[in-house]
């Protein structure tokens, strides 16, 4: 007698649903599914804390059916992993007062950022901000734009567009890459080459057009210019972590560049006024690409 073949589908078992080791409370009220992982925790809570769950918690047709009652019969909560579900569970029960502890890590503030959004609780929202806006858990430039573009935390967009075009093009990951998308990573580029021709520009020419009048020892407020340009010339093409030029302006201007301060005062300012208009330029295009990466509307 043939065997007969069971149809491949049928032998896969589906995967095994488990309670959350952590988050499933027997003394909790309603049960949630989020992908194979069991949650079960206060329905007042939740009702209390996020806008979301107080609609979909207090809707009339709710709890008709069993449905959130029991393991069989949990709530599904699609599109969401379980990992990040944990972690916003975890500042439900995490009392405000013991603050943000040292069990916080980026990666779990994030999580009660993205959900605390999805799910409306403002609180949640406030917490993660406030976490992700300190010195040790701060996001990468790129991840900010990315929360700004999603419209989680609008105000980082331009902040964060700004350290995009500031900064350099090898610090930004392949993940940065894919966060940002192919246009924002051009603009970028171009951003960067358009912002080094104008750092170029700043020492490609001298600014001492002859000396005043009143100067009477050339030599000497020739030879201090030379010295302290030159320095200047350090300033701004120094390798690694550019100084923007409006702060090496704002040195030049208080005489703290070593050899400018040789020179007569007169002649110092007729430098100064030639050479300013070229230091300003970096701050306006800085400007002008963030307006034009900040208007994109996706990446
Ligand atoms: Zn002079």
């Amino acid at each position: 007698m043939a065997t007969k073949l069971e149809p491949a589908a049928n032998i896969v078992a589906k995967p095994a649903v488990t309670r959350h080791p952590l988050y499933y409370f027997n003394d909790g009220s309603i049960t949630f599914r989020v992908e194979n992982t069991l949650f079960r925790v206060q329905r007042s809570k939740l009702i209390l804390l996020s806008e979301f769950f107080k609609d979909l918690l207090t809707a009339e047709k709710m709890g008709d059916d069993g449905e959130g009652q029991s393991d069989d019969c949990p709530i599904e909560i699609p599109d969401t992993s379980a990992v990040d579900f944990a972690n916003l569970v975890w500042w439900l029960y995490t009392p405000a007062s013991t603050g943000p502890s040292s069990e916080v890590t980026t990666e779990i503030a994030y999580s009660i950022l993205v959900l605390s959004h999805k799910f409306q609780f403002p609180l949640g929202l406030q917490y993660a901000i406030g976490v992700l806006q300190t010195h040790e858990l701060a996001l990468r430039p790129a991840e900010r734009l990315h929360v700004a573009r999603r419209q989680i935390v609008p105000h980082w967009l331009r902040p964060a567009v700004l350290e995009l075009v500031q900064g350099q093009m090898a610090n930004l990951t392949s993940a940065d890459a894919q966060l940002l998308g192919v246009e924002t990573v051009r603009l970028i580029s171009l951003a960067h080459a358009d912002i080094e021709q104008v750092r170029k520009g700043v020492t490609s020419f001298s600014p001492l057009q002859g000396h005043s009048l009143y100067c009477h020892n050339e030599d000497e407020c020739g030879e201090g210019f030379v010295v302290g340009w030159a320095r200047v010339g350090v300033l701004v093409h120094r390798p690694g972590v550019p100084v923007p030029l409006a702060e090496i302006l704002t040195q030049i201007e208080h005489r703290g560049v070593a050899g400018l301060d040789q020179m007569h005062s007169l002649c110092y300012q007729s430098v100064l006024d030639t050479a300013r208009p070229r230091f300003q330029k970096e701050a306006d295009r800085e400007a002008a690409w963030v307006d034009r990466i900040a208007s994109m509307s996706e990446a």
